[in-house]
């Protein structure tokens, strides 16, 4: 069984890729590696756990997966975390920053005995970041994972969160552009998406077809899509005020797919305000899904003629690495995680304003055969960087230069 899921990588990756993964994970058999966030359901962060713990556990690594669990005063406390720290000013009330202090040691009370047993601890975003200060007999290595744009904070947020995160043994973030001062080493690791998930295999084309008719899109007219939870930063009233630029001069429709998170109080209200912009507007379609709906969004994405992130802030954009996958080119926002995928004329075009967006809208559609060619570099360029398989890698080599630091050599080899 074990066997069979790493050949399978083999067949998408290369035999190569496998091989090394199996000798970066042969020293680190036995040792416990714990990952804690803060949802099991919903946003890039369930997403890519779902997939990296089989993975590990298929290289005969022992990995757990915990999720903080909390009220609607710690998630609405987290959720302003993560505003303030892609930038927007938020205020700090007493009363939620003492909900988050509360709940993470409830939460630590709990995990202390797993937490401080491991061998590394991986800890995902701002939610669970104050579990540290809580396991003062902790054994193992620390290290803070942070997947959101940290390149503009809100400094009053960020220095509350610093005096948690200073204390781990190592930062990873995805871009240069999000490290911070601090006294640890910090570490650049990409994230990736897992090709063999429901999210990304290949469909029978008649499966993507049956998406024109279940969801009353036009089977005649181009499709745009963009899927994404129902977050400002992801700019779903730009993206409603390009399609309609767009659409006086191209016939189009747009598909704005998304659903909510567990730990994103935000979600209702965003997508009201989306309800209403595009309230009878019969070309512009507003999808809400349930968290486990990955075939069907994988079918948007391959349906999609193009596929638009127009976010304002990305630590990466999980969406568009789906997307580029799938062979289409993105229309991305010139922002965070997308400038590392959308490189402009060869994988899709970046821009900053729905007038740019509709210009690129026109010109794609204009040009059938470019679109194919990117299309083409897109699922290459995906292949070479941000499949599963790399992301691993790059995660047991920080694993071993966090246990073998001060040797000189670390040996690497099947054992
Ligand atoms: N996603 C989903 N359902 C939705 C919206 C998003 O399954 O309704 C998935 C999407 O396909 C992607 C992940 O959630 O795999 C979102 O990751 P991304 O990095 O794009 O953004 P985040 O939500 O983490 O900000």
């Amino acid at each position: 069984m074990r066997r069979e899921l790493l050949e399978q990588y083999a067949r998408v990756a290369g035999e190569h890729v496998i091989s090394h993964l199996e000798q970066l994970a042969a020293p680190l058999r036995g040792a416990t590696i714990v990952h804690v966030n803060s949802t099991r359901e919903g946003g890039g962060v369930a997403e890519i756990l779902h997939k990296l713990l089989p993975l590990k556990e298929a290289l005969d690594l022992n990995v757990r997966w915990e999720v903080l669990e909390g009220n609607p005063d710690f998630f609405a406390c987290t959720k302003s975390f993560h505003n303030g720290l892609q930038g927007t000013p938020v205020g700090m009330p007493e009363r939620l920053l003492s909900a988050y202090q509360d709940t993470v040691a409830a939460n630590a009370e709990k995990l202390r005995g797993t937490l401080e047993d491991a061998d590394f601890v991986i800890i995902h975003d701002p939610q669970p970041a104050a579990l540290l200060q809580h396991c003062s007999g902790r054994r193992g290595h620390w290290v803070w994972r942070c997947h959101i744009d940290l390149s503009h904070p809100y400094r009053p947020v960020w220095k509350f969160l610093r005096g948690f995160v200073r204390s781990y043994d190592a930062s990873i973030f995805s871009l240069p552009e999000f490290a911070q001062i601090l006294d640890h080493p910090q570490y650049l690791i990409p994230p990736s998406i897992d090709p063999l998930s429901e999210k990304n295999t290949d469909l029978p084309e008649t499966e993507v077809a049956a998406i024109f008719s279940r969801f009353g899109l036009d089977p005649e007219l181009p499709l745009l899509v963009q899927v994404s939870r129902f977050d400002r930063f992801k700019d779903p009233l730009g993206v409603i005020a390009a399609f309609r630029l767009a659409r006086t001069m191209i016939p189009v429709q747009l598909a704005l797919v998304g659903g909510g998170a567990s730990d994103d109080p935000e979600g209702q209200a965003v997508l009201a305000e989306v309800r209403e912009a595009s309230e009878g507007d019969p070309d512009i379609h507003v999808i809400d899904l349930p968290p486990d709906a990955h075939r069907t969004i994988n079918a948007f994405q391959r349906a999609a003629d193009i596929v638009l992130q127009k976010s304002l802030r990305e630590g990466f954009g999980l969406t568009v690495t789906e997307a580029l996958w799938k062979a289409k080119p993105v229309i991305g926002g010139d922002t965070g995680g997308i400038r590392l995928q959308v490189v402009n004329h060869q994988t899709g075009f970046r821009v900053r304003t729905p007038e740019g967006t509709a210009l690129r809208i026109r010109y794609l559609l204009h040009h059938r055969d470019i679109m194919a060619e990117m299309g083409r570099r897109a699922r290459e360029f995906v292949r070479e960087n941000f499949l599963l398989t790399r992301h691993l890698q790059e995660y047991l080599s920080l694993m071993l230069a966090l246990r073998d630091g001060d040797r000189e050599r670390i040996e690497l080899g099947a054992s």
